[in-house]
């Protein structure tokens, strides 16, 4: 039996179970042209919140981890001058009140990364902000232990939004390395009580599968996406520094944002 799904309020916004919802942005804020330029081109297409990581949990130290503290200004600055709600990512405890103190009480939900799903001392200190939080599942984690994480953050009181992005199989489908989508996965955490949302670009590495799956997310029952999204040159090359192999250049966003409105119909 489906747990009943309480309604999620950020900023002006009622996150409901019966609805979707669609998160865009890019993967890691790089500066404040492109952060407004990526903005100006999803959020015009209707979407409900604004993503974009200034804390970036990267393989390989070298990679560049993001602006840090000023990438949260850029992503407020933009988050305040649209008036949306943004989501950025927390990696460690001292950045909760960090973001909490940046945003200067602009509307914003916490990301915590698959790479820190089962990371029970941060769950729990974001959880007793109060703010909602979008937990990814963990690479390597259960749907039975993501719904054990997820209690360590609604235990002090944020609410959960649960985000299946893929986990580690031996079937790389997308042929990019990347994580292998677990469709029911959405199902069982919705069962569970959670809004669910779908990452489609970190499991399709590749804008075509990125868009494939995200649509199949759709017609599965997602609350809704997060969703990549960078800016593509004329030659269609991303020149991001994160995630570039998978950012939706603003034609692909539209439209499958479009073709995702479809299938919603269709499945409510
Ligand atoms: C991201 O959203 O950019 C990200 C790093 O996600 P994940 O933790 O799912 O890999
Ligand atoms: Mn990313």
């Amino acid at each position: 039996m489906r747990k009943e799904i309480s309604p999620i309020h950020v900023g002006d916004i009622s996150i409901k179970a019966d609805k979707n919802y669609h998160i865009a942005g890019p993967c890691t804020v790089e500066s404040s042209q492109q952060v407004f330029d990526i903005a100006e081109n999803t959020i015009s297409r209707g979407i409900d919140a604004y993503r974009g990581g200034a804390f970036k949990p990267r393989t390989d130290p070298d990679a560049f981890q993001g602006l840090g503290e000023d990438g949260l200004d850029i992503l407020f600055e933009v988050g305040r001058f649209y008036n949306i709600p943004v989501v950025t990512e927390v990696m460690e405890q001292n950045q909760i009140s960090l973001i909490r103190k940046k945003s200067k009480s602009h509307p914003f939900i916490y990301q915590v990364g698959t790479r820190n799903a089962q990371n029970y001392p941060l769950l729990r200190d974001v959880g007793e902000t109060g703010i909602p939080v979008i937990l990814k599942r963990g690479k390597g984690s259960k749907v039975s232990e993501m719904i054990s994480a997820a209690g360590y953050i609604t235990k002090g009181g944020s609410p959960v939004v649960m985000c299946e992005r893929g986990i580690e199989t031996f079937s790389s489908a997308s042929g990019t390395g990347r994580a292998t989508a677990d469709l029911l996965a959405i199902t069982q955490f919705q069962e569970a009580g959670f809004i669910t949302l779908f990452d489609p670009s970190h499991a399709g590495g590749m804008p075509e599968y990125v868009v494939r799956l995200a649509l199949a997310s759709i017609a599965a029952g997602a609350n809704g996406t997060i969703v990549e999204v960078g800016v593509v040159d004329e030659q269609g090359k991303c020149h991001a520094q994160c995630d570039a192999q998978q950012a939706l250049s603003y034609g692909q966003f539209t439209s499958f944002l479009q073709r995702a409105k479809e299938i919603e119909k269709l499945v409510k």
